[in-house]
Parts: C-alpha cells; structure tokens; sequence
C-alpha cells in the first residue's frame, strides 16, 4: 500500500483523483505538512472502502504509517463522522483491537443521471446504500431548459427525502451523454441530445447552493464500479456502457484514464463493420451500429418481419407496448428463439469490440452496464466466446468479462461517486461533527 508519509514529494500518481475543481493542476507539488496529512487521511479512508472493518494495528500494517500517527488519523476521521469504532478483533488471539469501519451515515449524497431519454435521481448514504430513488422518463426532443427543470425538480425531491432523516448531504454528482470539462463543470457537447456548451454545475449550484460535480455518463460509472462495485479490488478495469450508444471509462492503473483533450474511451465509434451502416456520429461502420440496443432491436424486427415463430408480438399486444428491450428479455426469459437468436448475433457483435479493448489494453476486467446490462444474463455467453476466438490466449486469461452488479443503475451509482471519491480525496472538506 502506499508510505507517503516519509515522502516530501507526492507524485503525480497519487494526487490524479477525479479532481473535481479542486487545485491539483501541478505535476509534482512539495509536500507541506497540511497535504501530506489529508494525503494520510485519504489513504485510511480507501483501505477502509475495500469493505472491511480494520483494526488502527492493520492500517499501520496496510498504509505502513507507524501506529500513533494512524491512531491520531483515525481520530481526526471520527471526529468528522467518516468513521466510526464497531465491535472488536479477537482474531489475534491476544488483547481484541477495535475495529473501525466507514460510517455509513457520514452523509448522503444525490445521484443524478442524465440520459437521453430518462433522467434517473438516487438518494444515497456514504457507503452508497440506495435511500430514495425516481425516474423521469424525458422526450429528448424537448427543449434544454425543460429538461434541466426537470432534473432540478428531481434534485429538489431528492433534497426534501436527504432533510427528513436530518443528515448531511455532501453533494451532488452528475453524469452527462456526451463530453465534459470536468473542472469547469461544462457538458461540452452531447450528440445525442445536441447540446453544446452547458455549464451544468454552475446551474445546479446556483439553484441548490450545494456543491456539485459533472463527469460523463461511461467514466463515471467507472468511478462507481471502483468506488462500490465489481471493480473495487481492481487497478485496471474497463467499464463498457451499452445503450443506444457505446462507451467505456477507461480505468488504468489505478486512476481514470482521460486522454489528451479529456475525451477517451469514445470505443463505440470505432470502425468494426464492412457493411457501413450510417452512425449517428455522421461516420460509417461504426461498432455501436452493431452492438447497440437499436441494432438488437433492428435484428428482433428482421427476425419478425420474415415471419419467424415468436412470442413477442403477443407481449407486445398484452402489454400495448412497442418492442423494447424489456419486452426482449420477458420473451428471452420464455425461451423465444427469435429473441435469443437477435441477442446472440448482438453478443458477438459486442463482443468483438471487447476482444479488441482486451487485446490493446490487457485489463484485468471489463465490465458491463447501461441499458442492455438488463439482457446481460443472455449476452455474456456469445460475448465470452467471440472473446475467446479474437483475443491473444495468453492476455485472455488475464481478463473476465462481467457485468455490473448495478445492472441499468452502474451510472447513477457513478454519479453518487463523484461526491465520495470528492470527500475520499480530499476529507478536510467535511466539517467536524459538533
Ligand atoms: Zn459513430
């Protein structure tokens, strides 16, 4: 783990958190007693968020800070309500040490995931427990301004469940479709919502007044498989976010990997299909033109429209409801062959462009979320054997496909955090419990 006590120049690897606004714009900065004190915080809390509750002798062990200066940490994060003391360690066998462990009510955080077609509102405490939660369904015709009113509606609802359990919220995250300065707090540009330039913080500060963080939808998710989920043990993990788009969060080495112009990880608009279908983005062949939920539902209609035996126009009549992804799967899960052939034709497709991330990246996981994340028990198997036939043998057994525990939610997960990865990084921002 990491000694930086002993250090009195942090390097740039331990400082590249999600930044969030906060001053770290200096490769190398000297480190004061101030910074290398947060910086000792930071890393106690972290060995804390793996999951479990640690005694003050087994920081020591893990951060390799003697134990007076971990006990006087532990203290300072008690007295900020990070962490608390619960019940002891007798597995020694010799005098039982007190455990401490992440206090889940240090405070609550808001969730919010902006999608093309929904916006999505959590309410959730520190160890990212789910409190609240609402969905908006949105028409991305509408215009911007009533799409912003009705996330600050949301934001508002989520505010007034945080008030009545009387604990403090921490913040608000954010995720965008699109790309975002992330320390302006500005959705540069989302093609498919074709907003250019919005500078959401500001907007959602100016209304709430408390502090708010922007990042896109893909890296935040990330953040969160790292922060909550699969990934949590993880240093080089690729979070691929399937829905009417496909995108990843890069997570190399242990940090967000974010590219020269902050714009990495647009993996969806790679070429990968000789057949040259038009993409959104104004290209052609573009691998989510054959991986996304529109090309899944694109294969179910062809299947149905040569007639194929099938469930599905009966659930769609039962139900009064076009096809959509959560009619697929209730036909899936009937055993309707149309519907699995569809989704195992997607599966390879997808997993084509997951060979590729293996073969360039070597990561040790890649993860799946977003929409189609809801057909993941049905796309996993023809993904895992297109991966097996187009990866390196030796890199293939150093990588699992998975899909995120969070299912459709892994982004609002991502967007609850950006705010504690915000505190985690920096907890001097949290005031001391009176
Ligand atoms: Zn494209």
């Amino acid at each position: 783990m990491l000694n930086i006590q002993k250090s009195t120049t942090i390097p740039n690897s331990l400082l590249h958190q999600p930044t969030n606004g906060i001053d770290m714009k200096h490769e190398y900065r000297t480190g004061d007693q101030t910074l290398v004190r947060e910086i000792n915080l930071s890393t106690i809390l972290r060995c804390l968020q793996a999951g479990t509750a640690l005694s003050r002798a087994k920081l020591a062990t893990l951060t390799g800070l003697n134990k007076t200066t971990v006990s006087s940490l532990a203290d300072e994060l008690i007295g900020r309500g990070l962490i608390y003391e619960t019940g002891l360690d007798d597995s020694s066998g010799g005098r039982p040490a007190t455990l401490l462990t992440l206090n889940p009510n240090a405070g609550q955080v808001i969730g919010i995931e902006l999608g093309v077609d929904f916006i999505s509102a959590i309410l959730a405490d520190f160890i990212g427990q789910i409190i609240w939660r609402e969905l908006q369904e949105i028409d991305p015709a509408d215009s911007q301004e009533t799409i912003i009113n009705y996330a600050l509606t949301l934001i508002d609802k989520a505010t007034a469940n945080s008030q009545l359990t009387n604990i403090r919220l921490l913040g608000i995250g954010v995720t965008l479709p699109g790309m975002v300065d992330t320390e302006k707090g500005i959705l540069l540009f989302s093609p498919n919502l074709q907003w250019h330039n919005v500078k959401l913080q500001q907007i959602i500060y100016n209304h709430t007044g408390i502090p708010t963080f922007v990042e896109n939808d893909a890296n935040a998710a990330a953040l969160g498989e790292h922060t909550f989920g699969v990934a949590r043990q993880s240093r080089n993990f690729i979070f691929l976010s399937i829905g009417v788009g496909i995108g990843c969060g890069l997570f190399l080495n242990g940090d967000l990997y974010r590219g020269a112009g902050n714009i990495a990880g647009e993996i969806g608009h790679t070429h990968m299909d000789d057949s040259n279908r038009p993409c959104r983005c104004g290209k052609r062949g573009c691998w989510e033109t054959t991986g996304n939920q529109y090309s899944l539902i694109e294969r179910v209609r062809a299947l149905l429209d040569i007639g194929r035996a099938t469930v599905l126009n009966q659930l769609m009549t039962e139900q009064n409801s076009p096809l959509t992804l959560a009619i697929i799967a209730q036909a899936a899960e009937a055993g309707d062959e149309a519907s699995l052939e569809a989704l195992a034709d997607t599966g390879s497709a997808i997993g084509l462009g997951i060979a590729n991330l293996i073969n360039i990246f070597n990561p040790e996981m890649i993860v799946i979320g977003g929409a189609m994340g809801l057909l993941g028990d049905y796309l996993l198997a023809p993904i895992t054997q297109t991966v097996q036939k187009h990866t390196l043998s030796q890199i293939q057994q150093q990588s699992q496909v998975v899909l995120s525990q969070f299912g459709p939610t892994a982004t609002v997960m991502g967007a609850v955090a950006l705010v504690i990865r915000a505190v985690m990084t920096q907890p001097n921002r949290v005031e001391r419990m009176a």
